[in-house]
């Protein structure tokens, strides 16, 4: 995923045609006036080190628990 350098439009790639129909010029064009288009994937890498999506260590720690607790109740429920 880039972003259109011009209109910052999310797109899959920095296609002639968004730069034609949108913006009157080539791509090649779009690249020379405003710079490349921003790659997504190393904008995000490099603003979410800290609010990453993923599951946090201790988040991990307490659903492993919350299971073992389950398991447990289930357990004993059965004998
Ligand atoms: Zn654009």
């Amino acid at each position: 995923m880039v972003t259109c350098p011009i209109c910052k439009e999310l797109l899959q790639e920095l296609t002639s045609i968004h730069c034609v129909k949108r913006h009157g010029m080539s791509k090649a064009k779009v690249i020379e006036q405003f710079g490349k288009p921003k790659r997504l994937f190393l904008t995000f890498a490099a603003e979410s080190t800290v609010t990453t999506p993923t599951i946090s260590s201790r988040d991990y720690l307490d659903s492993q628990l919350l299971t073992d607790r389950l398991n447990s109740k289930t357990r004993k429920f059965h004998v």
